[in-house]
């Protein structure tokens, strides 16, 4: 695919299903993070732009939570496919904002029109209960209604899934929302709302806007119109707006960071692990809150599997994502880099062996090297900070006991991966690691129909699976006599 089959466009807000400048016309320019050039802008919304949403979403709860479940699904379904046809334009949109392989973004656009099919079946099942009165004559019901107005915030790792799963759960329960996507890829997630929007989505039933993050947030939360808050992001800010939300009793669902411990045993298959991880880690330039990052590894397994390791983190081509041969592509942000060069030399001054990578990749945009540090001790800021890049940390372990142990001494507890060939370890690392997900022996974390979310300080609330559709729905009780 070449650049001249599409072209990066600007993005605008859609207040009131309009798409439109911000009312003082200014605009943030977007970064090819490839390239550092700039590629177009995005309009920043002013504080008036901000009470037209919330005017405008408001007005669209009372149109939407009145359509049936089986009309937003029929419409949710249209947007699906809409998305499905799109795929390979929006595609080559998220890759040239966000930097991720073209094959990667592709995936993440049709995973996206899976997700809305699945919340479009939810929205017909969000049933009540029927309870058996104490009186003769009274029926008694608990019924599900949409909560209100959502606002959403999402970040620019996955720019159209982050947005997705807020956005067609709320849809499916009958609320409407702003969603402020982010500024770094605004393009790709514009183009998702668009697709609800020829499909026929009413106006002010999904909004979309961009500006300074925190500003937005300390605005919509707190304001009486907006009933339900959805944020996915780091720890730190995580806290900072569910505090906001709890101090005005609003509903949240916090999707935070993660350090996840890939736990490797001597009975292994190994040339799966091996390759699975390597995948996962190295996926979206390891900016991904799932991603492994401390691999424990058996004795027995140690020395072959952090050979192997190291071997297919040097094989990983890493370029443009609009190469096709590319296999990782360019962090995001430039901010990352001195991130990661100081996380890396803080391990390496404790006593952490540095197998490959660990340095910028050239002098033009923002490459990184898959990175492998093994035996690095519990004290470098690396084995407790989350990366967020590709680094991964190779440690040695030798009893189960020892492995559960540092799986759960971090605070975090989003994803857990292990491999081992017994059925007995599998139990034990199923029911005693915490995390909101542990898999085994296979990678197959954040489909649509199973619970996406974490624990402790990765946040609560899920946004995959049955669960996922809830945290929109408020239940109400009725009852009635003749
Ligand atoms: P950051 O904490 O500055 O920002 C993360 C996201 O939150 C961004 O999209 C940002 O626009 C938004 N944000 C920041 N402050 C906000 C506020 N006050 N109100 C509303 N939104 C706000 O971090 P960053 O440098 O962009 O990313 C690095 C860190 O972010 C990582 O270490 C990782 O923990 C976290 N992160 C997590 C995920 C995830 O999927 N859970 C995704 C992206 C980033």
């Amino acid at each position: 695919m070449t650049d001249a089959a599409f072209v990066y466009p600007d993005t605008q807000l859609l207040i009131d299903g309009t798409w439109r400048p911000g009312a003082d016309g200014m605009s943030i320019p977007v970064i090819d993070p490839a390239t550092g050039e700039t590629i177009g802008k995005v309009a920043h919304a002013t504080r008036a732009d901000l009470d037209a949403a919330l005017a405008a979403v408001d007005r669209g709860f009372g149109i939407w939570s009145a359509t049936s479940a089986f009309e937003r699904s029929k419409l949710m379904r249209k947007a699906a496919e809409l998305l499905r046809v799109r795929a390979d334009r929006i595609a080559w949109i998220m890759t040239r904002e966000q930097g991720k392989p073209l094959a990667e973004a592709r995936a993440e656009v049709l995973a996206a029109s899976d997700i809305i099919d699945w919340f479009a079946e939810e929205a017909r099942r969000t049933y009540g209960q029927i309870i058996p009165a104490r009186t003769p004559g009274v029926m008694q019901m608990a019924v599900k209604l949409p909560v209100g107005p959502v606002a959403a915030f999402t970040p620019w790792n996955f720019p159209i899934n982050q947005v997705v799963r807020k956005l067609s759960a709320a849809l499916a329960a009958g609320c409407s929302i702003i969603v402020k996507a982010p500024e770094e890829t605004p393009a790709s997630p514009a183009e998702l709302v668009r697709a609800f929007v020829d499909a026929g989505l009413p106006a002010g039933v999904a909004n979309l806007v961009y500006g300074v993050p925190a500003e937005i947030s300390e605005y919509l939360i707190p304001h009486p119109v907006i009933r339900k808050i959805s944020f996915t992001g780091s720890t730190p800010v995580g806290k900072h707006l569910a505090a906001l939300a709890g101090q005005h009793m609003k509903r949240a669902t916090m999707e935070l960071g993660g350090h996840a411990p890939a736990i490797v045993f001597d009975d292994a298959d190994l040339d799966k692990a091996v390759s699975l991880l390597a995948a996962s880690k190295f996926r979206n330039a390891g900016q991904v809150c799932i991603s492994p990052t401390r691999f424990l590894v058996q004795d027995g397994a140690f020395p072959s599997f952090l050979a192997a390791f190291t071997q297919a983190a040097k094989s990983i081509k890493v370029g443009n994502g609009l190469d096709a041969a590319t296999r990782m592509g360019p962090l995001a942000n430039d901010r990352r880099i001195p991130a990661l060069e100081a996380l890396i030399q803080d391990a390496v001054e404790r006593g952490a062996t540095l197998q490959t990578g660990g340095r910028r990749v050239g002098n033009t945009g923002n490459f990184f090297e898959p990175t492998v540090l093994a035996n690095v001790p519990t004290e470098a800021r690396l084995m407790n900070e989350e990366p967020f890049g590709p680094l991964a940390i190779v440690n040695r372990f030798s009893t189960l006991d020892e492995a559960i142990a540092e799986a759960n001494r971090l605070p975090f507890g989003l994803a857990s991966y292990a491999f081992t060939g017994s059925a007995a370890t599998a139990h034990a690392l199923g029911m005693r690691i915490e995390a909101g997900m542990t898999t085994i022996n296979q990678n197959s974390l954040a489909l649509p129909e199973v619970p996406f979310g974490g624990i402790k300080d990765s946040g609560y609330g899920s946004e995959g699976g049955s669960d996922a559709i809830e945290p929109y729905l408020i239940t109400k009780f009725v009852s009635t006599a003749a």
